[in-house]
């Protein structure tokens, strides 16, 4: 097979075989745009040297073939004397891991080329500048030898010679560093630096092929979840020179705002420069509003193809240029990265402009990053507390707060001991991405907002505040400084990444709320979604949370967690120790009080949405004090003796209580609690009633086995429920439903589902019995089973589909042979993440139900599982 591909005969469909970066690269020509020639060595070819180690021969004659039609079209050749032909080789897997894998620029240049370069140009300083740029790149990628050796050489130099930037060397400078590079080699043992532009070309093709082992790539396919088996293609492309002179430049730019999404080109150039310097932060770029003045004529047809290349990708893109004496030149164009927010925005506007659908906006915004958008904001009060530091670009958005590493190692090492971590360096590169990962923030005090320092971030959600200027950092002494103010290693410092402000110390945060953009694309959602999207939550502040974030009713509240409070604890614990009815009752109409207050909170919050109840679950010991200490206090509370108490401890301890005395095995042996919640559960509808608000009240039973245990319970409840109302007189619809949560539930759900109103999926519960796996014990053995790929993830946090799942399907179509209207849903963990809702959505739920916080984030994930 066909294994290169000239840029002319490819198109944007075939990223799988030419990468990302050559079919758009591809693409870009055959629509007219102004992109160097060149052509890809496919992602075939690459798993044939994975195989087998080496360039093959069909490869090798493909190759020879691809260079001399690269002749003829440019007219220049490798190793010519009057027209010598330059390329980059370039990597670009199917998705891209920007900065993450290799580009060597200026490739076919030697010590003869390099003069015919400057006679050609008549510009020696520009011809030598690309040479030590190609031996600093090639010595680095093909002989792994560390960048720094290349950039002491140009440091000392400058520092030599008095020089502030890069610009000031002169040819004689260039040819002096050219020697020095070479001098590189030798040292390394790596002999003479190769001569012949073939040999180059060969090795730098080996060297991107093997870039796709490299460290680093392989953590940032790990962090993206990219799969190890796809492969780089190669690009070999005619060079285009931005560091010609003052006519040239190299840049960046973005057809709208990466970091708020803002409808405006957004870009960032320098002058005489090449390929990464804008990235890098070697310099500080310009903005691309300064190129408007400078170069009018190459600004208005920048924005030209921005909006071109807009409109043909429907996607906003981000675009690599040069501009060579005058004349631009596309080299790279791919869909953005964007924050969280610029996401929604860009993916709303672009609804508003026509050049999407809904359906498409709803598909572009993944569900997780929206869980990013609710992140904390600065607490204002406490924000006016602090002194502002310094100010940077705001590069990513975002409210931060930690100590302050000066080190990506340094500050991965205080992380993994718990530290939560602020990266501040001057710049930073791909070797830094571990630190980058585990940092709240990331400030740099170099760079734009394309560097990679901002770029990371941003792909990452991290805060980002980059170009603060007024920082030095001091990697040696460990400290960074602003004027007078010192920033010691481990210092608590805050970024605020909308602003681009950083603190000193630590600053409270608030929770964000769901807002413009956001709240549009949520309300498209609500309208595509078929699942409903509820709430779990025991307390009215959580349930306002869940409303805040448009949650259609409570799917489950623990009523459990309603004791966990010292003053209802008192009265349980009296309770559980009470020897008889009579002793019993007086705890019993203190917590009833303390339940319907409970209840009627939750009710009139809830208006005329849902709420579902659960009856109380655990296991009563936990109610009891553990340690020696407490049960002194505890029996000195509810004046009993410590014998006596340490005695019923022994009896309520259980061998295995998660398979014990709980759920609705309480309700038979202890059929008081279970009154006593329904009691309180009917006077708080029974008063909202004689308040005007008409509440249907849905009661849940944990842990049903059987038909016939359910009906038991059911009975409990009933007719505690008709006792109040024929005592009030009034009407009142309720159902009663169970929780799926037991295997032998879910095979017998026909007959259950003869004496239950809705089911109500307890993932936790059944993913526990299922696999057999203790859920508060799996942290021992669960991350080696998914590092060796036993499982594909934690069946605690996404479904297993093929176990837990067949059995819910089990569930459904037992459970609606019997009623075909029966209402299911689901309220464990797994309600709200995004892949087990997008299987929910197939086997027939009829909602999910969540903490408040991943409301949001169902919500969408419940659209585009109908998408
Ligand atoms: P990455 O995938 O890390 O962005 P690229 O292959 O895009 O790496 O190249 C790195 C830099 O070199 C980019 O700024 C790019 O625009 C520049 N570059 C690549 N090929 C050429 C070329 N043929 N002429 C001029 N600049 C180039
Ligand atoms: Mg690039
Ligand atoms: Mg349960």
């Amino acid at each position: 097979t066909k294994q290169i591909y000239a840029f002319s005969e490819g198109n944007m469909s075939m990223r799988d075989l030419l990468g990302g970066k050559g079919a758009n690269l591809a693409e870009m020509t055959n629509l007219g745009l102004p992109v160097p020639h060149g052509f890809t060595l496919t992602t075939e070819a690459c798993h044939r040297y994975q195989e087998t180690g080496s360039l093959s021969s069909e490869l090798l004659t493909e190759l020879d073939e691809a260079l001399a039609t690269l002749s003829q079209t440019t007219g220049k050749q490798f190793n010519g004397d009057t027209q010598p032909l330059l390329v980059s080789v370039r990597s670009g897997a199917a998705i891209s891991m920007p900065g993450m894998m290799d580009t060597i620029l200026n490739i076919g240049l030697n010590d003869q080329t390099v003069v015919a370069l400057a006679t050609l140009t008549n510009n020696e300083r520009f011809a030598y500048d690309s040479y030590r740029r190609l031996l600093a790149m090639f010595g680095n990628v093909v002989y792994n030898i560390e960048e720094e050796t290349f950039d002491h050489v140009l440091t000392d130099l400058k520092q030599q010679k008095g020089y502030d930037s890069d610009l000031e060397l002169t040819a004689d400078d260039l040819k002096q560093i050219v020697a020095d590079f070479k001098a590189i080699y030798q040292a390394a043992g790596k002999g003479e630096f190769p001569q012949s532009p073939k040999d180059q070309l060969l090795a730098a093709v080996n060297a991107v092929f093997e870039s796709w082992n490299n460290h680093r790539a392989q953590v940032y396919r790990q962090q993206n979840h990219i799969s190890e088996s796809l492969g780089t293609a190669v690009n070999v492309q005619e060079m285009v020179f931005g560091n010609a002179g003052e006519q040239s430049g190299t840049g960046v730019a973005f057809t709208r705002n990466p970091a708020s999404g803002e409808k405006k080109v957004f870009g960032e150039y320098l002058l005489n420069a090449q390929g990464e310097d804008v990235v890098a932060g070697i310099r500080t770029p310009e903005t691309i509003e300064v190129l408007k003045d400078a170069m009018p004529v190459i600004y208005d047809q920048l924005m030209g193809i921005a909006e071109k290349l807009e409109n043909h990708y429907q996607d906003m893109q981000d675009l690599e240029f040069t501009i060579e004496n005058g004349k631009l030149f596309l080299l790279q164009a791919r869909d953005g990265k964007r924050t969280p927010y610029a996401a929604v925005k860009i993916a709303v506007d672009q609804v508003g402009e026509g050049l999407i659908t809904k359906e498409q906006a709803l598909k572009r915004v993944s569900p997780e990053s929206v869980s990013a958008m609710l992140h904390p904001e600065f607490d204002e009060t406490d924000l006016g507390q602090h002194t502002k530091l310094t100010t940077g670009l705001p590069a990513s958005p975002g409210a931060a707060t930690g100590r302050a590493y000066f080190t990506a190692e340094d500050a991965k090492r205080a992380s993994d001991g718990g530290e939560q971590v602020i990266l501040i360096r001057q710049d930073t590169s791909p070797e830094d991405i571990e630190g980058m990962i585990v940092s709240q923030a990331i400030v740099t005090s170099r760079g734009g907002m394309t560097s990679h320092a901002a770029v990371v971030a941003r792909g990452m959600g991290a805060t980002g505040v980059v170009g603060a200027h007024e920082i030095t950092v001091d990697y040696a002494g460990k400290v960074a400084k602003v004027g007078d103010q010192v920033i010691h290693e481990g210092d608590w410092v805050s970024v605020d990444g909308t602003t681009g402000n950083l603190y000193l110390g630590q600053i409270n945060t608030t929770p964000a709320g769901v807002k413009g953009e956001l709240s549009t694309l949520l309300d498209w959602a609500k309208d595509v979604a078929k699942m409903g999207v509820y709430t779990n939550a025991d307390t009215p502040q959580d349930f306002q949370k869940a409303l805040d974030f448009d949650a259609d009713g409570i799917g489950l509240t623990r009523t459990e967690h309603m004791f966990f409070k010292p003053e209802r604890l008192l009265q349980m614990r009296r309770l559980i120790l009470a020897t008889d009815a009579k002793g019993r009752r007086d705890p019993l109409s203190q917590l009833l009080q303390m339940q319907q207050e409970d209840f009627y909170q939750l009710y009139k919050l809830a208006g005329d949405k849902e709420v579902t109840i659960r009856l109380l679950d655990p296991p009563l010991h936990e109610f009891l004090p553990h340690d020696e200490a407490e049960i002194q206090i505890v029996a000195n509370q509810i004046q009993e003796t410590p014998e006596r108490l340490r005695e019923r401890i022994t009896s309520l301890k259980e061998l295995n209580p998660m398979l014990g005395h709980r759920g609705d095995r309480l309700a038979v042996t202890f059929p008081d609690i279970y009154q006593m919640q329904v009691k309180a559960i009917m006077s708080a509808v029974i008063r909202l009633n004689d308040e005007g608000l008409e509440v249907h009240p849905h009661i849940m039973i944990p842990l049903t086995d059987s038909r016939d245990e359910m009906s038991w319970v059911r009975d409990l409840v009933t007719d505690q429920i008709q006792q109040m109302v024929n005592n009030s007189g009034i009407r009142v619809d309720y159902t009663v439903g169970t929780m799926m949560e037991m295997p032998r539930a879910c095979v017998t759900a026909d007959q259950i589902a003869e004496v239950s109103d809705f089911f109500s999926f307890g993932t936790n519960d059944l993913t526990q019995l299922t696999f057999g796996y203790s859920r508060d014990d799996v942290g021992s053995f669960m991350p080696e089973y998914i590092k060796q790929g036993i499982l594909p993830a934690d069946p605690f946090q996404t479904i297993d589909t093929q176990g837990v799942g067949a059995l819910m399907e089990i569930a459904i179509t037992k459970g609606r042979q019997t009623n075909p209207e029966l209402p299911i849903g689901v309220c464990g963990e797994v309600g709200g993440d995004p892949a087990s809702i997008e299987f929910f959505n197939q086997i027939g739920i009829t909602y999910v139900s969540c903490s408040p916080y991943r409301v949001p984030v169902a919500r969408l994930a419940a659209a585009q599982a109908t998408l």
